[in-house]
């Protein structure tokens, strides 16, 4: 079966019915940048920067973050590369950010773009370095955990800041696209008023359902009975998709579950345009999306829709996988 899935590496990932589908990687880590050339993806859909500060002493400056992201930009040779801003807080702490205060509910603190907002020379430094690499290739830039909309208009006054910046010290940069990770509920119920400053988003399925649900994605406990293929969490993934397209910006899923063989054609007939999975399930991913018809992936998802009770939900999995 590897033999098999590694003869779509090279194609594109389009369905037995001509329905093209960009697939992307989730990249997280050194490792995952040096097997970018072998997976056969459209380009990096998740880069998750964090990574940038796993073992290190001290938060990576301009310089550093723009070498990393301009190997992964090279290997990607004219691909995509979107670039997620710092997501620090909840389940992801690091060492080197000493002045990260001790919180009680840190899911529900200071995370995301709320950390980024309040250490702005950090955040700058960042986005400096992803406009200049910019200058190299396509580059999209979007931000993690928004609920509203003031939170996207500063971060845009940051870039702005910082492309005059870059501009008065002679420094060349290239345009962007912007986005954001849906992952919370407000984001989802305040997208309309986003849409208007946005050239994509991509649906963070892990946190949307974390927070939908209100079940610590962490808690191993939970995760059997509350898990991100559920009614609920799908009728937010419908809404964004409707109100993405409604306003001509393209909608990506970038959560676990697209790395799920049985739930991506699913995503797929729900009208998500793109996916980003973890290289690792990439072949299997692609191969079924190919080896499938959208049509049928069309009815998958209303039936999936209709699904009232998560015992619904995962007897039409059962079936899905007894069909792969
Ligand atoms: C998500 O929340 O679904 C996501 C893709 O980001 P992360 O898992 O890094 O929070
Ligand atoms: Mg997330």
């Amino acid at each position: 079966r590897k033999k098999e899935l590694s003869k779509y590496r090279d194609r594109p990932c389009q369905t037995q019915d001509n329905h093209r589908i960009q697939l992307l990687a989730n990249i997280a880590t050194v490792n995952d940048i040096a097997r970018l050339t072998d997976i056969g993806s459209d380009g990096i859909g998740l880069f998750r920067t964090e990574f940038l500060l796993m073992d290190a002493k001290r938060i990576p400056d301009e310089k550093a973050q723009f070498t990393q992201y301009y190997e992964a930009l090279h290997l990607l040779g004219g691909k995509t590369m979107t670039i997620r801003t710092l997501d620090i807080g909840a389940d992801k702490e690091f060492a080197c950010l000493p002045n990260k205060m001790a919180e009680d509910n840190p899911a529900l603190g200071v995370r995301g773009v709320r950390y980024s907002l309040l250490h702005r020379n950090m955040l700058r430094s960042q986005l400096r370095a992803v406009l200049r690499v910019a200058a190299f290739g396509p580059v999209r830039l979007m931000f993690p955990m928004l609920t509203q909309v003031e939170e996207l208009d500063e971060l845009r006054q940051e870039v702005a800041l910082c492309q005059q910046q870059l501009a008065e010290e002679g420094k060349s940069f290239g345009e962007l696209q912007y986005g954001i990770v849906v992952e919370t509920p407000a984001a989802v119920l305040n997208l309309d008023s986003m849409l208007s400053q946005l050239d994509f988003v991509s649906i963070g399925s892990n946190d949307l359902a974390q927070y939908t649900l209100a079940a610590d994605r962490t808690n191993q406990e939970l995760t059997a009975d509350y898990p991100a293929f559920s009614p609920a969490v799908l009728k937010m993934i419908e809404m964004t998709v409707t109100a993405a397209k409604k306003a001509g910006v393209s909608c990506s899923l970038c959560g676990e579950m697209a790395s799920d063989p049985r739930i991506a054609p699913i995503l797929v007939g729900m009208g998500l345009d793109e996916l980003s999975v973890n290289p690792a399930s990439m072949p299997e991913v692609k191969a079924l999306l190919c080896e499938g018809a959208y049509t049928k992936f069309c009815d998958l998802a209303r039936q999936a829709l209709a699904c009232k009770r998560l015992s619904d939900l995962e007897s039409l999995l059962m079936s899905c996988q007894a069909t792969n």
